[in-house]
């Protein structure tokens, strides 16, 4: 067995990164920052003011004149240095989400590393930033491409990734010349800072990643400053829709990621161990706080008399504990207000008809009885008109619903409005296929039950999963941090006597 790792313990309070400096007021608002597993604040984490926030956007401004015009070579070496500096203090960033989010310690682990690969990705900026060049598109002219950045771009994150969502944004819109602000999740802001410090350590200039710790009053400043030229949001689908349509109105780029509500259609002729094993580990696992935590089991035909017996049991028998005991399976839902969130929507399930079968609420944890746990919960029967069907409860609640076929199965997912993830397991290659092409969905398992693309493949979903036309990381975060300028070119000798009235075309 491998030793516990080193729990995060800090009772400093969590400050702003600016201008390569950590700031932290004196005064002015602060939030409180819990530790999940004990329900005891461990920390505050100040929340920045609309001046705190212009002051940041200014210094972010200045060092985008220089970082704009340095070469992607040595954006993408700092990057190869960061990368380095990432892998040797993964195991910190980790304990650090394990103690302000509360999800266990391997999965954090898994957290950093899916945010480390977006880095990897980032240090091939040179090829990424590569234009296009036609010699000769008429004689003696020649026409290129290119992609430059935009200046100061902002990144608004969700508390369920703290660091593998701004990895997503940040690595990727500075490689390509821009500088930063991250305004992370004021539940967990401790990894933030960290992400700075290594920045700076890997030579990357001051001013160029800027960290605003905040709230709304923060958002808000970010998005009407005229200096911040986009905004890449991840959260809920109210706030991402509100992001979406402000930034709408100051004439701004953005892509806004939202909620989710993910199906498993599970077909009669699926490896049933194998569904059941992807199951439990997608709906359970980070305690269903994942945006592609699948929370709707769709059990076709006969698989659901085969599944359900092995479900109730795996779902008994989860190991919830603190989460940076190794062998833990599932940590606290991070804060009290989400625990009660979540025991509201269970008590809507049972009065709407559902069959609660397995019940975790109540739950306690020897010397933990304060922590915000609850036990994997298990419903069968419900349908969709159901509020535990139709809305996001972002916890460990699975809903079962039974269709007679794949034709059912496939306009129930289409029938969502939210449209993140979703897996089909099948044995069968036609129904597979069938599957991945007639699903209105932005991301599809086959077999396969959290398919969140790799870093050069780009992340987002579709209907009410993503406003915004882009998907985040891999070509298309390239396309959303850089703008396309054309240039057509020709020399003395090849330009024609007088003038030409008539629309150019090619000679
Ligand atoms: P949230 O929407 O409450 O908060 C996200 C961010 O918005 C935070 O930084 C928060 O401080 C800020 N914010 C909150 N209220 C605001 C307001 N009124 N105005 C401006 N900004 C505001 O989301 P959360 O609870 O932190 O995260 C969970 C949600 O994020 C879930 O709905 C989950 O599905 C979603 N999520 C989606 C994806 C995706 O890729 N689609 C990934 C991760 C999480």
């Amino acid at each position: 067995m491998k030793n516990a790792p080193q729990a995060f313990e800090s009772k400093e309070d969590v400050g702003h990164y600016v201008g390569g400096k950590i700031v932290t007021p004196q005064d002015g608002r602060f939030a409180d920052v819990y530790n999940p597993s004990t329900g005891s604040v461990a920390r505050r984490v100040a929340l920045a003011s609309r001046k705190d926030v212009d002051a940041a956007v200014a210094l972010a401004e200045t060092a985008f004149q220089t970082w704009g015009q340095t070469s992607p070579l040595r954006r993408a070496r700092i990057m190869f240095k960061y990368l380095e500096l990432l892998n040797a203090h993964r195991d910190e960033l980790a304990a650090m989400i394990t103690a302000e989010h509360g999800k266990v310690f391997t999965d954090a682990q898994g957290e950093v590393t899916r945010g480390i690969e977006i880095v990897e990705f980032a240090t091939g900026i040179p090829e990424l930033l590569k234009g296009d060049y036609t010699e000769q598109v008429s004689t003696g002219i020649d026409n290129w491409v290119m992609r430059q950045p935009l200046g100061v771009v902002a990144g608004v994150t969700p508390f369920n990734f703290p660091v593998m969502v701004p990895m997503w944004m940040f690595p990727v819109a500075i490689a390509c010349g821009n500088t930063f602000i991250l305004k992370p999740s004021p539940t967990d802001p401790s990894p933030a800072l960290l992400m700075a410090k290594l920045l700076k350590e890997a030579g990357l200039p001051d001013g160029v990643f800027n960290v605003v710790q905040g709230d709304k009053e923060a958002v808000d400043a970010l998005i009407e400053n005229p200096d911040v030229k986009a905004v890449s949001f991840v959260g809920s689908t109210p706030i991402a829709n509100y992001i979406y349509e402000r930034c709408a109105h100051f004439g701004k780029r953005s892509q806004a990621l939202g909620g989710a509500k993910n199906h498993m259609v599970i077909m009669p002729d699926a490896d049933i161990d194998k569904a059941v094993d992807a199951l439990i580990g997608a709906a359970y696992g980070s305690a269903g706080e994942r945006c592609m935590a699948i929370s709707v089991a769709v059990l076709v035909g006969s698989a659901a008399d085969k599944i359900m017996p092995k479900l109730i049991e795996r779902t008994k028998t989860l190991k919830v504990k603190n989460g940076i005991e190794l062998d833990a399976e599932m940590g606290p839902i991070v804060t009290k207000v989400a625990l009660d969130r979540i025991t509201g929507y269970i008590e809507s399930g049972v009065a709407a008809g559902a069959k609660l079968l397995v019940d975790g609420r109540g739950l306690k944890i020897p010397g933990h009885e304060s922590g915000f746990f609850i036990g994997g919960t298990l419903f069968d029967n419900v349908t969709p008109d159901m509020k535990i069907y139709l809305e996001e409860i972002f916890g460990p609640v699975l809903s079962c619903l039974r269709v007679a076929n794949f034709t059912d199965a496939l306009n129930l997912v289409n029938s969502c409005e939210f449209g993140n993830g979703v897996a089909c397991f099948t044995s069968d290659g036609n129904i597979a296929r069938e599957f991945a092409r007639r699903v209105q969905v932005g991301m599809v398992g086959i077999n396969v039950p959290i398919p969140v693309p790799m870093a050069w493949h780009g992340f987002g979903g579709w209907k009410k999963s993503l406003f915004g036309d882009m998907h985040a990381y891999g070509k298309e975060g390239v396309r959303f941090y850089t703008k396309q300028k054309s240039v057509m070119q020709r020399w003395p000798e090849s330009i024609d006597k007088g003038a030409e009235f008539v629309m150019p075309t090619s000679k």
